[in-house]
């Protein structure tokens, strides 16, 4: 008989609605400290559990800091400006964003684009002064869009002529494991919320599960379900409702369909990945959003390196099975491995 491989569970309505990752508030022991900075252009809160973890800390706000200030696209003295504006660089950083950004596009038919800088703008989403561009604005956009506008060499980056990169849709992600990196050095315990990205390091002091709110993408108040999770692992939600302008009753998103150079248009309103690097998590979740669940399941089947949780505008929510659920009010699901 023809085994199974996703679980529909019809959600009641509370289970509705937009994505964010929120860690659970946990019972406080002593030997923790937290953090909370605001960088990438969201909250992030830092969690370390452990005996003098002062140091660490401080190295991972300086980390993340320092990384803002390198991938930020609008500030006028970032490597990634310098990259736009000439068109060439050799940061090591920008270098292991695009060959990582390759490869997810790869997997993932070109749904990862990190050329779409310009449309982005022009629909006014680094901004924030909205609007839909016509038509001919978009084709004559065209020709600067596509992974084919990047030349990777061993140790530097090539822009073609007019050709942008934006890295929002993986600077968190990579942050997430730069940060895990620092924290299994010092051996210490570590729950990391960067915006939408969550990563835990180690295991908790107490011995139980990590526990994460993926959030209903209704209502940011509420978690749509929790997921247990042991040891190191990133979860990364891509979601309609983060960032988005309304218009004629009709949602615009920030992620961008590279095919239409517009909004997402489907019937997703969130995806979330859980991965144990946080870079894949972050680009999977964002490429799995533009593809659409049977393309992900599909791309779950080929690879079988990632876990991942689809939830529907009409309140389904679908999970591959390397998640086990115990169903309730607001069900649990536990990553198996
Ligand atoms: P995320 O929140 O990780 O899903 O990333 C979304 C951000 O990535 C957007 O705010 C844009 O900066 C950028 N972006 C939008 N669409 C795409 C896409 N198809 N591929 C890569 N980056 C994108
Ligand atoms: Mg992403």
């Amino acid at each position: 008989m023809k085994k199974r491989l996703f679980f529909l569970l019809l959600s009641l309505a509370l289970l509705l609605s937009g994505c964010r990752l929120l860690p659970e508030v946990n019972v406080a022991t002593p030997a923790q400290s937290d953090t909370a900075i605001w960088a990438m252009d969201t909250r992030m809160e830092l969690r370390l559990y452990g005996d003098s973890t002062g140091a660490v800390m401080t190295d991972l706000t300086g980390q993340i800091n320092a990384l803002d200030q390198a991938l930020s696209v609008t500030s006028a003295s970032s490597a990634l400006t310098s990259l736009n504006e000439t068109g060439r660089s050799e940061d090591v950083r920008i270098v292991s964003l695009v060959s990582a950004a390759q490869k997810i596009s790869a997997l993932t038919d070109g749904a990862l684009d990190i050329t779409l800088y310009p449309v982005s703008r022009a629909w006014g989403f680094t901004t924030q002064t909205y609007q839909i561009p016509e038509t001919e604005a978009l084709d004559a956009l065209r020709e600067l869009v596509g992974m084919d506008k990047i030349t990777l060499g061993e140790e530097s980056v090539c822009l073609a002529e007019g050709t942008k990169l934006d890295f929002g849709a993986l600077a968190k992600g990579y942050a997430a494991d730069l940060c895990r990196r620092r924290v299994e050095d010092a051996e210490l315990s570590a729950l990391l919320s960067l915006g939408g990205n969550i990563q835990t390091v180690g295991s908790k002091p107490d011995g139980s599960a990590w526990v994460i709110g993926v959030q209903d993408p209704d209502d940011m108040e509420h978690f749509a379900l929790t997921l247990n999770i042991t040891g190191s692992k990133a979860v990364v939600t891509s979601g309609d409702y983060q960032r988005y302008f309304m218009e004629d009753d009709v949602r615009y998103c920030h992620i961008i369909d590279p095919k239409t150079l517009a909004p997402v248009r489907g019937t997703l309103r969130s995806v979330t990945v859980i991965a144990d690097s946080g870079l894949t998590a972050d680009g999977l979740s964002t490429a799995l959003f533009v593809m659409g669940r049977a393309a992900g399941e599909a791309l779950w089947r080929q690879r079988g390196d990632f876990e991942a949780i689809w939830m529907e505008a009409d309140g389904s929510v679908w999970v591959t099975p390397g998640l086990t659920v115990t169903p309730g009010e607001r069900p649990v699901y536990t990553v198996a491995r």
